[in-house]
């Protein structure tokens, strides 16, 4: 098999699920029980939660563990009050269009990179404006976001209400499930208030994710009942998961440039030897994105008979993608109808050789050419 569909999952590395183990079966206990076992794995927990927050420049305290990003996605827009108003980017993932759309929202439109429209940010932004959300990097393209530039207006937009009076927050909130693996991420570097992390995109376990709360940010609980997470989402702690995601992130920083480099030329390699396509995601992207349009095909087809040759690929996002919904993200960039069915989303990930990506290569091309020949016969 070659798996090319790292943004939809990444399997659980070896590290990640030894590391887990002892908390399924010997440490088990509730790190809100009295004994001195409990105590220990409650410590573990904390310090578990101290590297995922190291690795992003901030402290256990910061963190709200969840059950994976969409969760974490829709904790943040509980900063917002009721008469809120708030904005995201046109290419957001569901997790994050959905929640915004309890509120007054506007969409901020994107280049044909998907990169943000500084001027229509601004044009968007009201007195009202509380939440602003963009992906560090996107789902389906892989455009990475200039996200410093927008905290640097958001602290623009905060002093000029505080001159007039204007008492409403305007918080940053940015979705970074993809950008774990690729990106050095950093919290004040950002400019975030709130940022949500993905332990199932880095090789660690599904179902568990964090959100990184600023100190001047007030959230609602989704969930109300013991307290844990200081008292911002309640429910026993997922110990094993919550090890496994600090395991993963660790292994994702100690590898970050060696995958960067491998990545990048296995996109060489895919892009110089896959014929007769249209890069989508030519500028601001992750390494390992590779957007290709096969223009006049269908890419749905595509992906079914890549499957039967053992190449799994995706044509966008993995829940748009089983729904046979047309992407949201590809419309917002301008292609056309026929383009967007035409195109194919492959993820470069730590389980490609370069021998599987020169395969993926010639299988490529040969069911390209295979669909070619069938329309024009
Ligand atoms: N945000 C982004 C950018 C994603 O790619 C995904 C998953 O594909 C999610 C959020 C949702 O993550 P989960 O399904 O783990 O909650």
């Amino acid at each position: 098999m070659i798996y090319l569909d790292h943004a939809a999952a990444t399997p659980v590395s070896r590290k990640v699920l030894e590391a887990m183990k002892p908390y399924f079966l010997n440490d088990f206990f509730n790190p809100s029980s009295a004994y001195l076992p409990a105590k220990k794995v409650a410590s573990e927990y904390e310090e578990a939660k101290g590297k995922i927050a190291h690795a992003i420049g901030a402290k256990a305290n910061d963190l709200i563990m969840t059950a994976g990003a969409t969760e974490a996605n829709n904790l943040a827009f509980t900063a917002v009050s009721p008469d809120g108003e708030v904005l995201y980017l046109k290419t957001e993932h569901d997790s994050v269009r959905n929640p915004a759309k309890r509120f007054a929202y506007q969409e901020i439109e994107v280049d044909k990179n998907g990169r943000i429209l500084m001027d229509d940010l601004k044009a968007k932004i009201s007195d009202k404006t509380e939440l602003i959300s963009v992906a560090l990097a996107n789902n389906e393209l892989g455009t990475i976001q200039p996200l410093a530039e927008i905290a640097t207006l958001i602290r623009e937009v905060c002093f000029d209400r505080l001159s007039r009076g204007v008492k409403t927050p305007l918080y940053l909130h940015s979705d970074a499930s993809q950008a774990m693996n690729l990106l050095d991420i950093n919290v004040a570097r950002l400019g975030v208030d709130l940022l949500t992390l993905n332990a199932a995109k880095v090789y660690g376990p599904k179902g568990v994710g964090a959100l990184y709360v600023s100190h001047d940010v007030r959230l609602t609980p989704l969930t109300l009942g013991g307290g844990q997470e200081n008292g911002l989402r309640s429910g026993t702690q997922n110990v094993p998961g919550v090890i496994g995601f600090a395991e993963a992130l660790v292994n994702a920083k100690e590898h970050l440039n060696g995958n960067r480099k491998k990545y990048a030329e296995f996109r060489k390699i895919l892009l110089d030897g896959i014929k007769d396509y249209e890069l989508i995601n030519k500028k601001h992207s992750l390494d390992n994105f590779v957007v290709l349009c096969f223009d006049g095909l269908d890419a749905e087809r595509l992906v079914y008979l890549l499957e039967d040759r053992e190449v799994y690929v995706s044509t966008g996002a993995a829940c748009a993608a089983s729904k046979g919904v047309r992407s949201h993200v590809l419309t917002a960039i301008g292609l056309s109808d026929s383009e967007t069915n035409g195109s194919l989303r492959l993820t470069l990930g730590e389980t490609n050789t370069k021998e599987q990506i020169l395969e993926a290569v010639e299988i490529i091309n040969e069911v390209v050419a295979g669909e070619k020949a069938r329309i024009h016969a």
